[in-house]
């Protein structure tokens, strides 16, 4: 099969490799779609752990073309959606049911999703629900880390939301958040495309960073209150500042987007604690990877997956996607596109 192979920077190479056998267990992932992350890019950026030369790619969907031993010979031909890594299930945090904490996860048993074909533990590999195509299963990862974190806070429906942030994160948080009740939401977000993108998909107002300060518009909405829940969804110290000024007092601030390893928080602590703020923190799909996939299929994703690369142009798609200014919500690798 072929591969493309990350060797540092935004450096690709298609390469052979061999074709994987499922063994034991395990089922054979054709893949139609595998979703550029954040977190690939950041790690071709050198901000997030990652040692080259390697497959990259975990946002995978895909048919299920070959099972190993003990694999229900059935599940052949089955659309379906892995989750992006490979818990144990023997560790203490997998017997507590928190799969995504497992101690000795497999990010991915054999390679990553930007290649023709994966092998994967079925246990992790999901049937794909009704009216959710395949290119749309890609964003279960996505899509589960904005419901995991929206299910960790407290904030009442009918509350007023800010989000700071119009990419992928922020864009399903608004959607999943509105399913669940929420009231007013403001979106922020310095490109015009994704603005128009949020208040197709529920946003009252949209924010402009150039055209004044956020809790400006903050204020005007919530009668000079502030935010009762404010979300960063970029991934930038600053913003997580911008999100704890535009909370309203006893707020929520849930921070999702990924800032590099080693960033500090510029805020004033005496407001936070002032403010008696609760920050909530999430990380990853938490155990909400088929709640999430669910809820995809019951959501509105028009506009969402954007630009599809073959392997070739892997490098092209890594840069398309690192770039804030894209038309594509999100970018992806379709290792089987001609
Ligand atoms: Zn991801
Ligand atoms: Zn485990």
């Amino acid at each position: 099969m072929r591969v493309a192979t990350w060797h540092g920077g935004t450096q690709f190479t298609v390469d052979e490799a061999p074709d994987p056998v499922p063994g034991p267990g395990e089922v054979l992932l054709k893949i139609d779609t595998c979703g550029i992350c954040g977190t690939d890019v950041h790690i071709t950026q050198g901000l997030f752990p990652g040692d080259p030369p390697s497959v990259l790619g975990h946002e995978w969907s895909g048919t299920i073309v070959d099972t190993g031993l003990g694999v229900d010979a059935s599940r052949v031909g089955m659309d379906v959606a892995p989750e992006p890594s490979a818990y144990c299930l023997q560790c203490w945090n997998c017997r507590i049911g928190r799969h995504s904490r497992c101690e000795r996860a497999d990010r991915w048993p054999r390679n990553g999703g930007f290649a023709e074909y994966a092998v994967l533990p079925d246990r992790i590999v999901h049937d794909l629900p009704e009216g959710l195509s395949l290119a749309d299963a890609a964003m279960g990862e996505p899509a589960s880390v904005c419901l995991v974190g929206l299910e960790r806070c407290r904030t009442p429906g009918g509350s007023n939301m800010t989000i700071i942030g119009g990419g992928l994160i922020g864009l399903l948080t608004l959607a999943f958040a509105k399913s669940r009740g929420i009231g007013t939401t403001i979106l922020s977000d310095p490109v015009r495309f994704r603005r128009e993108q949020a208040l197709r998909m529920g946003a009252e107002y949209v924010h402009d960073p150039a055209d004044g300060p956020l809790r400006e518009m903050v204020d005007e909405v919530s009668e000079g209150r502030g935010a009762d829940l404010a979300v960063e969804a970029v991934g930038k110290p600053e913003l997580v500042d911008l999100a704890i000024q535009a909370a309203r007092p006893r707020g929520e601030v849930l921070i999702l987007g990924v800032s590099p390893r080693g960033t500090v928080i510029p805020s004033d602590l005496f407001e936070t604690q002032y403010k008696e703020l609760v920050i909530v923190n999430s990380f990853g799909r938490g155990d909400g990877y088929l709640r999430a996939v669910n809820l995809l299929a019951k959501t509105d994703l028009t506009g969402l997956m954007g630009d599809r690369y073959p392997l070739e142009r892997a490098g092209e798609a890594m840069e398309a996607a690192s770039k804030v200014t894209s038309k594509s919500v999100k970018t992806s690798i379709a290792p089987h596109m001609d």
